[in-house]
């Protein structure tokens, strides 16, 4: 079945919990005039993220959202990748950081995982998967490369931002303008994508 554009107007659930995400996933739609609703606002259920890759796990979070609702869902699932850690956190990101969801712990693990390894590169990957009521999906993917600096700097965005440096800066996202940030992430590459497939600016 082949993915169904959005108008103008049109009802949408944003199917994530996570408030930084939801802001920078609704400040990435709202110049489509859609009619976004958030799973945290409606009180869904988050189901458990029992798939293998990011893309799995938008998908299983999108269909729960969209059955749940009726309505079509976008679920956004990201982490970071860390190749001298064999590519960890990656799906696990958030686990990485405990039930308290305590990111600075989960920033220091990564941290002390690395030790001496001079290969300090992190990549920052986010797969947003639409689900329609009638059982079709889409998947877009963005990545995006950075240097993990320790120790951290800087209190805005969210989750691993502060230790997060972009190639060819020397700030790192927790530093960065949310307006520069949103035009450069993974959330946005994959989010351009998205737009080029789905959306119409009204
Ligand atoms: P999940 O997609 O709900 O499994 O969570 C992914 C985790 O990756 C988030 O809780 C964040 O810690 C981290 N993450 C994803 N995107 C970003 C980002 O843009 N900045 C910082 N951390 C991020």
């Amino acid at each position: 079945m082949s993915p169904r554009p959005f108008q103008p107007g049109d009802k949408l659930v944003l199917a994530t919990h996570n408030k930084g995400k939801y802001r920078e996933n609704a400040a990435l739609l709202a110049p489509f005039r859609l009619e976004v609703l958030s799973a945290g606002d409606l009180g869904l259920p988050e189901p458990e993220e029992t798939g293998s890759t990011f893309q799995e796990n938008a998908v299983l979070k999108a269909r729960a959202a969209c059955e749940a609702t009726g309505l079509p869902a976008i679920a956004d699932d990201s982490g970071l990748e860390v190749p001298a850690l064999n590519g960890q956190p990656g799906i696990y990101t958030a686990r990485w950081a405990g039930p308290g969801r305590d990111f600075f712990v989960a920033m220091k693990r990564v941290h002390e995982e690395l030790g001496d390894n001079l290969d300090r590169r992190g990549f920052f990957c986010c797969n947003l998967s639409v689900a329609w009521p009638d059982g079709a999906t889409a998947s877009y993917e963005g990545r995006v490369e950075g240097t993990l600096v320790w120790p951290i700097r800087g209190e805005r965005g969210f989750g691993f931002d502060p230790m997060f440096q972009p190639q060819g800066f020397d700030i790192t996202f927790g530093e960065m303008d949310p307006d520069k940030k949103e035009r450069m992430s993974h959330r946005a590459r994959a989010f351009a994508q998205l737009a080029e497939a789905l959306l119409e600016k009204a």
